[in-house]
């Protein structure tokens, strides 16, 4: 802990916590030293984690990044950080993100954007960009993100660590701030396959509070890491031969494929003629999702009220936008306009049906192969600034990784060297439905 601690304070400058529990985890880490003395330690004994700011932590603070929860306290511990401290992991803190997990570059937060440490001038990734910064400077052991449409996986790229996004139903998202119900997952960020896989067995599994998470049993996947055999690999021609992916990001995971190749896997380009819809799919389908899970912040019951207010209406209203951020309230009108009773039709309906198409056509490739592999993003970290004035730009840097999210399929990302500038550059591989256990095995083969 006191070396995470002197790492936190000497790296304050790339803004990846925002808020530290010093003397707290130094008592947790006494109490942990006693339980290992007693033989009585959980399983990740001495494991110092950190939070990203949307996942509840009971008595700390919580606030997604946004001043709209500006001094709300979480009332309750999640399910997931619960079982991690269960297994005596020690919180160090709570993590800088996108306001609501809303972002690609962790510039939408209320806190200021986060430094990715490689290059300081150039952006983390988001919406997770602290929690993934936080690992690769070494502030702490592990955090947790949540990954909606790749808020794990793409920061993780960026940053050069490992970020896994678990199937849609393995981990509780009790405790987690709803951003998109039906495609949030929260996820481990870590520096080792081995740490991912421990973590996630941990967090997994069945929770009362919860309906959606499956009761499917969680197998102990970080002691089943072994790779035998030849695996079936499919990749989608267009997520590689594509001008608007950076040559050498390409260029390395061709280099990926080919190694494969020769070491006798089978892997074979296939079409995907859906890939053009996943964006639009993700951005109707997440906005109209958000919109109705952020009208609860109303300035009566959490956080921010605005002091202007002078009845109700108002409150509402200068509450709302004077504390939303503005990528919070492009996606709040989005996602308000594709659920009004003229455009449900043609947007939610439709965005719905081919959600469905989408998971039909990964469940026909699955038949066929055991993992789908791509890049991760088609560009190693931009820089700061770079695409804040052009939303669409931005979204584009999901485009590998809203997929999973769309499908509910697990998925990590791991690093795969780095551009001529010395930035990572990560690879993705997807997995089928619930099929954790094979895609860490392999993703501990490849690294
Ligand atoms: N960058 C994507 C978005 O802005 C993904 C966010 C996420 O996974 N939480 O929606």
């Amino acid at each position: 802990v006191n070396h995470y601690l002197e790492n936190i304070t000497s790296a304050a400058h790339l803004n990846a916590f925002v808020e530290v529990y010093a003397d707290e985890a130094l008592g947790a880490a006494a109490t942990v030293d006693q339980k290992i003395k007693d033989g009585t330690a959980g399983r990740l004994a001495g494991l110092v984690i950190g939070l990203k700011d949307v996942l509840s932590y009971k008595g700390h603070g919580l606030q997604a990044g946004s001043k709209i929860l500006q001094s709300y306290e979480a009332p309750y511990t999640g399910t997931a950080v619960q079982r991690l401290l269960d297994e005596d992991a020690i919180v160090i803190g709570r993590q800088n993100c996108d306001e609501f997990a809303m972002g690609s570059s962790n510039e939408n937060s209320s806190f200021g954007p986060v430094l990715n440490a490689a290059n300081n001038s150039k952006v983390p990734g988001g919406s997770s960009g602290g929690s993934a910064v936080a690992v690769q400077a070494g502030l702490c052991h592990a955090s947790l993100g949540s990954d909606t449409g790749g808020s794990v996986r793409q920061p993780a790229a960026f940053c050069g660590v490992i970020g896994v996004k678990p199937s849609y139903g393995r981990v509780s998202r009790y405790g987690l701030i709803a951003y998109a119900s039906s495609f949030d997952c929260i996820g481990p960020i870590t520096k080792s396959v081995e740490d991912a896989a421990l973590i996630l067995e941990i967090m997994s599994g069945q929770d009362n509070f919860d309906s959606t998470v499956s009761s499917k049993e969680v197998p102990a996947y970080s002691s089943k890491m072994e790779w035998n055999g030849k695996a079936k690999i499919g990749y989608i021609r267009e997520t590689i031969d594509n001008e608007a992916i950076s040559s050498e990001i390409r260029q390395q995971t061709l280099d990926v494929l080919n190694r494969l190749r020769a070491e006798g896997h089978e892997v074979t380009p296939v079409e995907m003629p859906l890939l053009d819809s996943l964006l639009p799919t993700y951005y109707i389908l997440t906005t109209a999702e958000a919109s109705s899970n952020l009208s609860r912040f109303d300035g009566v019951r959490y956080g921010y009220r605005s002091p202007e207010s002078v009845d109700l209406e108002s409150m509402y209203k200068k509450t709302r936008t004077e504390a939303f951020g503005e990528e919070v309230r492009r996606r709040i009108l989005l996602g308000t306009f594709v659920l009004s009773a003229n455009y449900y039709d043609a947007y939610y309906t439709k965005a719905q049906r081919v959600r469905r198409l989408v998971r039909e056509e990964t469940n026909r490739f699955f038949e066929q192969f055991d993992f789908l592999i791509s890049p991760v993003t088609p560009t190693t970290a931009f820089t700061i600034g770079e695409k804040t004035e052009d939303p669409l730009q931005m979204y584009l840097a999901d485009i590998f990784t809203v997929q999973a999210n769309v499908v509910g399929n697990p998925a990590i990302a791991i690093p795969n060297g780095k551009d001529d500038h010395g930035m990572p550059v990560g690879i993705q591989i997807m997995a089928p439905y619930f099929g954790e256990e094979k895609m860490l095995a392999f993703a501990s083969y490849l690294t």
